[in-house]
C-alpha cells in the first residue's frame, strides 16, 4: 500500500517515519531543542573498571568544549546552547542533552546535583542522559524517574548490534543481556529510552543489521539513534583498518540499510538520529558521511522509490 495512505498521524513533519521534531511538535507548543553538555564524566570502558582502551570506533577524546580547557559549570553551558539555538532555530524550550562519554558513572550525590542544576535553568522542559548499560543502577532510574511528571526525561543506552560477537569484536565491554538487563530496570518508570546502533561494522550483513532491528522493536524502547560506523584516526578499529584493510559501506548500501531497519520499527518509536557526524580533524571515512545533508537526501529518494516507511514490516 503507498505510503501516503498509511502516514501516521504522529509523524506531523511529513517524513516517512516519526522524526524528533514532530515528536516534540507533539509534545510542547512550542520549539524545542537539545542542548548537548559536558559534566565531565569518564567511561567504565576507559578507565578500566570495565574495560580499557575503549570501543573500537571511539576516538575518546570527548566534547570539543573538553579539548579547550577546564569546563564550564552546566548551568553556564545550558545558557550558551540556548542562545545558539534561539539564533539559529528560533527554539524557545530545551532539553539538556548530557552526552558525553558515560553520564551516570558517578557518584550519587554528584550526578543528582547536575540533574538537578540542568533542570533549575529557565526554559529546560527536558533531561536526556547518555550512559551504558551497564552502568545503570535502580537508585539511579528512581532519581531521573522523579523528574519525569514534570519533565521529558530519556535515558539514551548504547547497543551499537545485537551480536554478543560484534559486541566483543568493537570491544563494548558489555554483552546483549545486559542491555536487556538494563531495559527492564527501567520498566514502569516512566522514564523514555533511546538505543543507540551502529550500521557498517565491516562483518555484519544486511541480515545481521536487520536482526538487530528486529531486537531493539521486540523491547520496549521510544526512540533510536542509527549511527554510520565511521573510521576515525587514533582509534583501534583504525589501527586495524592500518593492519588489514577493510571496506566501509558505500552510501547506496548505508541507506537501503538504514531504511530497512525503519521498516522493522513500531510507527511510534521517535527516530532521533540516522547518521554520524563531526570529527571533521580525525575522519578518515567513508567519504559520503562528511555529509548528513546528502544521506538524508539519498534516504528520502530511497524510500520515495522504494515506497519505504517506519513500520513497514513491523509485526506488534
Ligand atoms: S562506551 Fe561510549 S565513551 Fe565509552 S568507549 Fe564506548 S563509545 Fe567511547
Amino acid at each position: 500500500m503507498p505510503f501516503e495512505k498509511l502516514k501516521h498521524p504522529l509523524w506531523v513533519t511529513g517524513k516517512p517515519y516519526y522524526d524528533l521534531k514532530s515528536y516534540y511538535r507533539n509534545h510542547f507548543d512550542e520549539r524545542v531543542y537539545k542542548v548537548q553538555v559536558d559534566a565531565g564524566f569518564t567511561c567504565p570502558n576507559r578507565d578500566g573498571s570495565r574495560g580499557w582502551g575503549g570501543c573500537s570506533y571511539c576516538d575518546g577524546r570527548g566534547s570539543q568544549l573538553r579539548q579547550q580547557g577546564p569546563l564550564p559549570s552546566i548551568t553556564k553551558q545550558l545558557e550558551v546552547g540556548k542562545q545558539l539555538y534561539k539564533r539559529l532555530r528560533k527554539a524557545t524550550r530545551f532539553v539538556a542533552y548530557f552526552q558525553t562519554f558515560t553520564n551516570t558513572y558517578g557518584e550519587f550525590a554528584r550526578l543528582k546535583q547536575l540533574y538537578e542544576e540542568a533542570l533549575s535553568v529557565d526554559e529546560i522542559v527536558g533531561l536526556s542522559v547518555g550512559t551504558r548499560p551497564d552502568s545503570i543502577t535502580p537508585e539511579i532510574v528512581d532519581l531521573l524517574a522523579g523528574f519525569s511528571s514534570k519533565y521529558d526525561v530519556w535515558i539514551e543506552y548504547g547497543l551499537q548490534s545485537m551480536h554478543d560477537e560484534s559486541l566483543k569484536r568493537i570491544n563494548r565491554g558489555h554483552s546483549r543481556a545486559e542491555f536487556e538487563r538494563a531495559v527492564e530496570m527501567l520498566s514502569g518508570s516512566g522514564i523514555k529510552l533511546c538505543v543507540h546502533a551502529i550500521i557498517g561494522l565491516p562483518w555484519e550483513s544486511r541480515e545481521m543489521v536487520f536482526q538487530t532491528a528486529d531486537f531493539v522493536a521486540s523491547l520496549p524502547i521510544d526512540g533510536i539513534k542509527i549511527h554510520s560506523l565511521l573510521l576515525l584516526k587514533g582509534t583501534p578499529l583504525y589501527s586495524d583498518f592500518l593492519a588489514q584493510p577493510f571496506s566501509l559501506l558505500s552510501r547506496a548500501e548505508y541507506v537501503s540499510r538504514v531504511a530497512g531497519f525503519l521498516e522493522r520499527l513500531s510507527p511510534e518509536v521517535v527516530i532521533q538520529r540516522l547518521t554520524a557526524e563531526g570529527y571533521r580533524d580525525i575522519f578518515v571515512g567513508p567519504d559520503w558521511a562528511r555529509n548528513k545533508l546528502q544521506v538524508l537526501q539519498h534516504l528520502d529518494h530511497y524510500q520515495k522509490e522504494h515506497d519505504s516507511y517506519q513500520g513497514k514490516i513491523w509485526s506488534d
